[in-house]
């Protein structure tokens, strides 16, 4: 993975305005070298494994018991997305329950959508896993806010 430990980290984590590098915000995660500290890192990391397409890491982090058959291999076959950023919305944790609802947000030909999820998670023996969601309607920024691109312009102006 060396050659990806220079570029900010795909989950949008950032310090004063400055990004997280990869190999100090969800690498170390992926490399099995830091254990998820809370519901919303491991989302995070989860979010990267999926632009970095690490499904063994997403069926590692997936609790047995809600994976209901799902495999690497099929993962791996699931459409590919051109992911554009994660928005964290809210998270909590009560004792070894968490909560994390997030919007990823992604570009296709039609333009820009979200996966809108409300994520449960639960920590096992001191790691923390997903085990399952429930989804709902995209929340879309207003039109003259930034787009979620990245393009730096504004929504209505760019992928409105
Ligand atoms: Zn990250
Ligand atoms: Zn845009």
């Amino acid at each position: 993975m060396s050659n990806k430990t220079n570029i900010a980290c795909p989950c949008g984590m950032n310090t004063q305005h400055s990004p997280l590098l990869y190999d100090t915000c969800c690498g170390p995660l992926h490399a099995n070298a830091l254990k998820a500290a809370s519901p919303e890192q491991l989302m995070r990391s989860r979010y990267t494994a999926f632009v970095m397409k690490l499904y063994d890491y997403l069926i590692a982090t997936h609790h047995p018991e809600y994976l209901h058959g799902l495999t690497a291999s099929t993962l791996a076959q699931s459409p590919e997305i051109h992911w554009l950023t994660l928005q964290i919305i809210s998270s909590s944790i009560t004792d070894l329950q968490g909560q994390v609802e997030f919007q990823a947000w992604y570009k296709d030909e039609t333009g820009i959508d979200a996966i809108h999820e409300r994520s449960e998670f639960q920590c096992i023996e001191g790691d923390w896993l997903y085990t399952q969601g429930e989804q709902f309607d995209a929340i879309f920024p207003k039109r003259n806010q930034a787009c979620l691109c990245g393009s730096g312009k504004k929504f209505k102006q760019c992928c409105l």
